[in-house]
């Protein structure tokens, strides 16, 4: 079963989905200290400038930790609700995060780059796909997009590309 935490009840139609590590904040590994996480520079304002152009904003994130032994779910929820109080002090609020537990080579249908994550957030927030964008530093997260319908976009592309997003 995949994770999901803090899914607001709001119809969103578009939404950016945030790869977490690497994209959001920065990618540490195995990341298991709420107090490490860093929101990566220039995230903020942009994800800013998307909110009050409508889109939500929604993170989508394999945390194969899980599986390993490397994180525990204690851990886990620490580690999200760090992100989350972060992300209010920038004035910033999630619509949904979506987190894959499993490792690689189980089959589930939710590790990236199958697109599980993606479609249960477009089922739980109403997200019409073909007019979202997912954002990520890895190609599994670009794979994911695609199988899911959605747009993909690179996220060393994503302060460059917010304002015209934004603005679509
Ligand atoms: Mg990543
Ligand atoms: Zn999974």
């Amino acid at each position: 079963m995949l994770i999901e935490l803090g899914v607001t009840t709001s119809f969103l139609r578009r939404a950016v989905l945030m790869d977490r590590d690497g994209t959001l904040i920065e990618d540490l590994g195995y990341l298991n200290e709420p107090e490490r996480v860093r929101l990566l520079p220039g995230v903020a304002p942009a994800l800013r400038q998307l909110r009050a152009a409508g889109f939500g904003i929604v993170v989508v994130s394999n945390q194969s930790g899980l599986w390993r032994k490397r994180i525990t779910q204690k851990q886990h929820l620490a580690v999200h609700a760090a992100m989350i109080e972060i992300l209010r002090g920038e004035r910033i609020e999630l619509n949904g995060a979506f987190y894959c537990p499993h490792g690689p080579g189980q089959g589930c249908g939710c590790r990236k780059p199958e697109p599980g994550l993606l479609l249960r957030a477009a089922e739980r927030l109403s997200l019409s796909l073909p007019e979202c964008w997912m954002v990520g530093d890895k190609e599994s997260d670009l794979e994911a997009a695609r199988s899911a319908g959605c747009r993909p976009l690179r996220a060393d592309k994503f302060l460059g590309a917010a304002s015209a997003i934004a603005a679509s």
